[in-house]
């Protein structure tokens, strides 16, 4: 199988729809090179094996919220595209994602246009999944978040595409709330949407809050409970795990991945959605010191967890992490934008308004987090310890 996708991902665009057994090609009219309305071709019961009039290519498919959006594509019978700047192995999994042919990889990179132009030219939909949480030596936020969306938004419009969707935070917004330095990703996420109206004014944007799901950033053992073992037990002050005010003035309203991607499938399928904006939260808001309290719980490992108040050593720890290399647990703007509470504004659309039932928090945060806690097998034996309780929602 590897040596099957090595080969079609570095065929030509022209030979990978017959390589691949791809079985729907966007039209064009000769005289406007003007794409012909792919829906009308819309085939089958709506399942994996029919056709949905979606040809959708999906930058930063290989990410968190990427797979799902991939999966739910595929499952109502999408041809996906996907862009990918790895090594084709790492988006190998996702061919699995549509129906034989369905998914097509393609290399690219986001400075150059011409690969972009490529792997949006047979689509009707464009999907900018791209962020980062972190500067690299090559990309800074804005390189990622304004210039490279407005690219892919500017692309989008001139290859004749009828729907974007661009992904940006529920707190990135014009005035934005700091504790200590302005989130620059925040700033940036917020610059972002103004590029990408620009270019494409009919654009959907999503702004979800934190999301947690299978292997994410926020509930996940390695975010809490890594931060902690590697700057709180070892070092010789023993200054605890590091947040902001131990999270008790922060409330955060998570929302469930799987949600936010049943949210795009439904806003690209809606015709009334064009130029919306739409807002992702949970169904419920909590303290994040009650999230941290109820995570570390379900792990087992209260025993010598300290927490701290001590601002200073925070912002120092902070600024340590972010020196070491590919993976920052912690950096100054990860504190930044995790010690702001999630507002949502009223008046704009929710994912409730699209149709989505939201998924409860504590439904899905004892599954997520079973794999990592300490002595599963004793309490699957001899029924030793008793379940946490889940958090109190925030009264307000
Ligand atoms: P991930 O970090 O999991 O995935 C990011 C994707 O962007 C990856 O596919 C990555 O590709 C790609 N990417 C990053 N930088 C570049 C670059 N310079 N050139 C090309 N591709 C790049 O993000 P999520 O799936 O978690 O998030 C999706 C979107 O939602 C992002 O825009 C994020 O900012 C936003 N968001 C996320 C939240 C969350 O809680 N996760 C909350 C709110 C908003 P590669 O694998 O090759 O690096």
């Amino acid at each position: 199988a590897k040596a099957t996708i090595n080969n079609i991902s570095r065929q030509t665009w022209n030979q990978l729809p017959k390589a691949a057994g791809c079985i729907v090609i966007q039209q064009r009219d000769a005289s406007s090179n003007v794409p012909t309305k792919l829906t009308a071709m819309k085939r089958g019961t709506g399942g994996r094996s029919s056709f949905s009039g979606v040809v959708a290519t999906v930058f930063g498919a290989n990410g968190f919220l990427g797979r799902y959006v991939c999966n739910k594509l595929g499952k109502i019978g999408s041809q996906v595209i996907i862009p990918y700047r790895c090594d084709a192995n790492e988006v190998e999994r996702l061919r699995l994602v549509g129906d034989l042919g369905q998914v097509l990889f393609f290399p690219f990179q986001l400075r150059d246009e011409e690969s972009i132009r490529k792997t949006v030219q047979y689509s009707n939909v464009v999907i900018n999944l791209i962020g980062r949480e972190y500067e690299t030596k090559n990309f800074k936020y804005s390189d990622v978040h304004v210039a490279g969306a407005r690219r892919l938004a500017r692309i989008a419009k001139e290859s004749g595409v009828q729907t974007f969707v661009h992904v940006s935070h529920l707190n990135a917004k014009k005035d934005i709330q700091k504790v200590w330095k302005t989130s620059e990703f925040l700033k940036t996420k917020y610059e972002s949407e103004l590029a990408v109206r620009e270019e494409f004014p009919e654009a959907i944007i999503f702004k979800p809050s934190d999301m947690f799901g299978a292997e994410d950033q926020f509930l996940n053992y390695f975010n809490y409970y890594s931060r902690w073992t590697v700057f709180g037990q070892f070092i010789p002050w023993k200054s605890g795990l590091p947040i902001w005010k131990n999270g008790e003035y922060t409330i955060k309203q998570p929302v469930y991945v799987a949600d936010v991607a049943e949210g795009i499938i439904k806003a690209i399928l809606n015709p009334d959605m064009a130029g919306q904006t739409i807002q992702c939260v949970g169904p419920q808001r909590y303290y994040l010191a009650d999230i941290v309290d109820y995570v570390i719980s379900i792990l087992r490992r209260e025993e010598g967890l300290v927490r701290t108040n001590r601002t200073f050593w925070i912002r120092l720890r902070a600024a340590l992490l972010d020196y070491i290399p590919s993976r920052p647990w912690y950096n100054p703007d990860k504190l930044e934008r995790e010690a702001l509470t999630d507002w949502t504004v009223p008046g704009m659309l929710t994912l409730e308004d699209l149709g989505v039932t939201l998924t409860p928090f504590d439904d899905m945060a004892k599954f997520l987090l079973h794999p990592y806690r300490q002595y599963a097998y004793y309490q699957e034996k001899m029924g030793e310890f008793a379940d946490p309780e889940p958090p109190k929602p925030a009264e307000f």
